[in-house]
């Protein structure tokens, strides 16, 4: 967990557990009375091969156990994500939660439950769509954003986070969450696996807070998630949805809850990871209730009226397309422009940038792993953990 109560109701973080006073305690979890206790960060693994940092975080008291309605309650959690999911999700025996992504409107779908209209792919490749339920969110996404919220509250630690796994399309083998779902602030292993020329065979969705929301009333619009995520041995980069159909990025406001699913892209000239939002179910947005910490109203865009045909720009000779690109160039921005100066770490508002080349692989291959032929993500995903 990342917050609690101190004994006069007042709320710490984590991070202030150096600092808090002894008649603080006894510590209450943040959303419910059972006791916790603060644990300051360490080093696990300090002789081995791969030490790594644990965060400052509170614990339980032994034999504690969060009230079912708590927030931090992760059988509670995981067993509510399963019952609203309408079949996408399921608690396997070893109690982890198993969330399934359809893989695309033509193929086959686990649930279907309710009358809804799958969103026209454009014959683009399997990449992500899910079946649209107007108004509501489409089910995997809601769960997805769920997932995505409950592990913000235990700040995405590897316990909690091994909890959540997902399939994509027809595959058998699960997706570990952690090689799905990338924190906006985190996605470093995202950005490596990109500049190294590798793109996940299935949708990967990054979770943040918005930052910042730029003119809508501009033909190329954004939102930024982190405007210079850390790199260790590189520049920080900068995260930020970007699309032509500013109505997708409307609901956003400075501090709302993001997830953001489809095919993520590097533009290396800008030090950014961008994904090119070109429908409403790639995007759920929420905000988190102060008194429960559940996240509520969780949302969607609303659904874009289709666009007139256009003819589409052929692509230059040794660009391959990724599979969520603009369908036509922003009139202020044809992909063939130049490449633009980068801009200020905090500013987004610059041109975009030609796609760059980018081959597929598994999602269980090792970094050194020669790239693949460029193409659509539509073989099914192995993994092997
Ligand atoms: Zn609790």
């Amino acid at each position: 967990m990342t917050e609690a109560r101190t004994r006069d109701g007042k709320r710490v973080r984590a991070s202030e557990i150096a600092q808090l006073p002894p008649d603080a305690k006894p510590l209450t979890c943040r959303y419910c009375d059972v006791r916790v206790e603060g644990v300051g960060a360490y080093f696990k693994g300090k002789d081995g091969p791969r030490p790594t940092v644990v965060a400052a975080h509170f614990r339980l008291d032994d034999g504690g156990r969060h009230a079912d309605e708590c927030a931090y309650n992760a059988e509670e959690v995981l067993r509510a994500i399963a019952r609203a999911s309408q079949g996408l999700a399921q608690i396997d025996d070893a109690g982890r939660l198993r969330l399934v992504l359809p893989a695309g409107p033509g193929e086959r779908t686990p649930a279907r439950p309710q009358p809804g209209t799958a969103e026209p792919d454009g014959g683009r490749g399997a990449s992500l769509t899910f079946t649209t339920v107007r108004p509501a969110v489409p089910p995997a996404l809601n769960s997805a954003a769920k997932i995505a919220h409950f592990l913000a509250l235990h700040d995405f630690d590897s316990r909690a986070v091994a909890r959540f796994r997902v399939l994509y399309g027809d595959a058998t083998r699960p997706i570990p969450w952690s090689r799905f779902c990338y924190p906006a602030r985190a996605a470093t292993g995202l950005h490596q696996l990109l500049a190294d020329g590798q793109q996940p065979r299935h949708p990967v969705a990054v979770h943040g807070t918005v930052q910042r929301v730029s003119d809508l009333t501009r033909p190329t619009a954004y939102a930024t998630l982190h405007a210079a995520a850390p790199r260790p041995g590189g520049r920080p980069f900068a995260v930020r949805l970007r699309t032509d159909r500013p109505a997708l990025l409307a609901p956003l406001r400075p501090g709302t809850s993001v997830l953001a699913v489809g095919t993520w892209s590097l533009w290396p000239e800008a030090d950014e990871l961008r994904l090119w939002l070109s429908a409403h179910w790639q995007l759920a947005h929420w905000t988190t209730h102060p008194g429960t910490g559940e996240p509520t109203a969780i949302a969607c865009p609303p659904p874009l009226p289709p666009e007139p045909p256009r003819p589409r720009p052929a692509a230059k000779r040794g660009t391959t397309l990724p599979t969520r690109q603009p369908r036509t160039a922003p009139p202020s921005a044809p992909p063939s422009a130049d490449v633009p100066p980068p801009a200020a770490p905090d500013d987004g508002d610059y041109l975009l940038a030609p796609p760059r080349p980018i081959a597929a692989v598994p999602a269980d291959a090792p970094a050194n792993i020669p790239p693949r032929p460029s193409r659509p993500p539509t073989a099914h995903l192995t993994d092997g953990s």
